[in-house]
């Protein structure tokens, strides 16, 4: 490589991006840096495709250019992905290609200069690779060099970007808060790093800076916000990362209707600036019962109808036993009805769905195809000849060539298992549009759940989160929190909720939680102390970026828009983490093993 030019340049430095270049750039003389995409001899002329961040251009090759650090030997050629310096003119194509950006133009090679040679890559490096997942994993730069990934990595800068922007606009701060802390209850498992100064010692990365932002609040930092990594350590399900990003923030001196507005005007921004996209200027809203009522879900999709029905009142005397039986017993008799959906689901296809009521907790699935005789009609077609059938068609909005799926039992079971069937039929039949976006509020979530296996409650959000009202009356069983859920076609996007900003409140609510005053000092003193010196009213809010940008990129996983994820089995198959550590390092913190591992 050439010496440094007066300029601070040296020869072999790039001029121009090569994505970049158009037909305004023709007779300029450029430097361009880049891989080689692909090569052709076209008897005696190469054409190489020469790729970098921002695209490809066509270079040629005619045989005149100054060769350094390759030759037209054996073993000396150009190869794919090998770095190159090219210095060249523009020149307009005599065939163009309007397929390309770039296609125009192409670039009449000088001097090719080899900085840097490449192995054989183990896939293709090309836009939508079918190349085995682990093997992309494990070569996560080469996966990361294809178009496709970049454009990806790219579309995720700019949205956080504008995001990012949308909440410096309106007077936000970014402060960030520490990785080495205490634990802070999600409700995951914490991932702990002992201390090498105290032996015994441990920190716990965040599972979210929910207990520093709400001191940021205590501190006078209103409206803070922070692009903040978290980390819980939880049996990774189909599409979860064990470090994840969430745009975190919070307020003081506002409650839910000032975080609702200040989250529809930065997702609006946001979307217009990144997506080039008009959203609503408000979401619509649910209250937690009512999306468990209608959805049967607290995160519901709502981009198509299918509502559950509650059957109470025809069910108990509807001459069929089983649901006379619930309704008596206190037990729920639930339905949907889908609109013409008997001729979408055969028998087979009636079979999948028990299974799937099956798996959801229910002992089997009653259907009725209304209309249709005998075994088509479903289980309890024989019960519902004359009134029941006409009563139930009318209380349904019902007809003929509908398809009805029953579940009774608690209301719970009830809305587990019909809501997850609504998610079926909707996905089967291909119900739901494309490209509509609806963003969703749910409140009011409960404040608390009871835990069969623990035998206490736990909280439903987290135990920082106000009650409905401070003065706590009534059973907690049926306590409202003040938390609500930002949801996108039945995502999660987000949570959040108004704060506790009493001690007392705070105290009170930990010993419904059963964290007796010992333990409450202990770990989260700190908190209480805190709230007792001036804490303003404060809420907040945190977004789940991986999953937004997923979600915007019309992808399944959010996987694709991690730049260096993990895998189900939270390892990292590039650099190999976890992995054991020297002897001498775990003596430094204090750590033996059981065994050998
Ligand atoms: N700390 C919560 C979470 O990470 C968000 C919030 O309540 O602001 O889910």
């Amino acid at each position: 490589m050439g010496s440094t030019s007066k300029s601070g340049q040296a020869a072999w430095q790039r001029t121009h991006r090569i994505g970049l270049l158009r037909e305004t750039d023709v007779d300029e003389k450029v430097v361009l840096n880049g891989w080689v995409a692909k090569r052709r001899n076209m008897g005696g002329i190469y054409f190489l495709d020469m790729r970098d961040r921002f695209g490809v251009s066509q270079v040629v090759l005619t045989g005149s250019e100054e060769r350094i650090g390759w030759s037209m030997d054996e073993g000396e050629i150009l190869a794919p992905e090998d770095v190159l310096s090219v210095v060249g003119t523009v020149k307009k194509r005599e065939q163009p290609n309007d397929e390309m950006p770039t296609g125009q133009i192409e670039v009449i090679a000088e001097r090719v200069e080899v900085l840097s040679r490449s192995r054989l890559a183990p896939f293709e490096i090309e836009r939508d690779s079918d190349a085995n997942v682990e093997l992309r994993l494990r070569h996560r730069y080469l996966d990361l060099r294809r178009p496709d990934m970049q454009e990806k990595m790219i579309f995720r800068s700019k949205f956080v970007g504008a995001m990012r922007n949308a909440f410096l606009e309106r007077e936000f701060l970014e402060i960030e808060t520490p990785m080495l802390t205490r634990a802070t209850p999600e409700g995951a498992r914490d991932y702990l790093v002992p201390s090498r100064v105290h032996a015994g010692k441990f920190y716990a990365l965040p599972q979210s800076p929910q207990i520093f932002k709400q001191i940021l609040m205590v501190s006078g930092m209103d409206s803070y916000f922070q692009v903040a990594r978290c980390f819980r350590d939880e049996d990774l399900r189909a599409d979860r990362q064990p470090e994840f990003t969430q745009l975190d923030m919070e307020m003081s001196f506002v409650e839910e209707e000032d975080i609702y507005a200040v989250w529809e005007g930065i997702v609006g921004d946001t979307f217009r600036e990144a997506m080039d996209l008009e959203l609503p200027s408000t979401f619509a809203r649910l209250t937690w019962i009512e999306a468990m009522e209608r959805y049967g879900s607290d995160k519901p999709d709502t981009r198509f109808e299918l509502e559950l029905q509650n059957l109470g009142d025809w069910a108990k005397d509807c001459g069929f036993g089983v649901f006379e039986k619930a309704v008596a017993g206190g037990d729920r008799v639930m339905a949907i009805s889908m609109p013409n959906g008997a001729e979408h689901f055969s028998r087979g296809a009636m079979k999948a769905l028990e299974k799937l009521a099956k798996e959801n907790g229910a002992f089997g699935l009653a259907w009725w195809k209304p209309g249709l005789t005998g075994g088509a009609a479903g289980p309890v077609a024989k019960f519902m000849d004359g009134d029941p059938g006409a009563r139930l068609l009318q209380t349904l909005g019902a007809k003929e060539g509908d398809l009805v799926l029953f579940s009774a039992g608690s209301k719970e079971l009830c809305w587990r298992v019909l809501g997850e069937l609504r998610l079926h039929l909707a996905k089967a039949t291909n119900l739901i549009e494309a490209g509509k976006w609806n963003f969703l509020w749910v409140t009011e979530f409960p404040m608390f759940e009871w835990s069969e296996e623990d035998q206490r409650y736990t909280s439903s959000h987290h135990p920082f989160t106000a009650p409905e009202s401070w003065d706590m009356a009534g059973n907690p069983a049926h306590m409202a929190s003040r938390a609500y859920d930002l949801v996108l076609n039945g995502w999660e996007l987000g949570s959040g909720s108004v704060r506790i900003h009493r001690a007392d409140v705070q105290q009170k609510v930990f010993e419904l939680l059963g964290i007796r005053e010992e333990e409450q000092k202990a770990k989260f003193g700190f908190l209480l102390e805190a709230l007792a010196h001036g804490a303003p009213p404060h809420a907040g809010f945190a977004i789940g970026l991986d999953r937004l940008v997923a979600l915007c990129l019309g992808l399944d996983s959010i996987r694709d828009v991690v730049a260096f994820p993990k895998t189900l089995q939270a390892t990292d198959l590039m650099c190999e983490a976890p992995s054991t550590v020297e002897a001498q390092s775990l003596k430094d913190i204090h750590i033996s093993l059981e065994s050998e591992v």
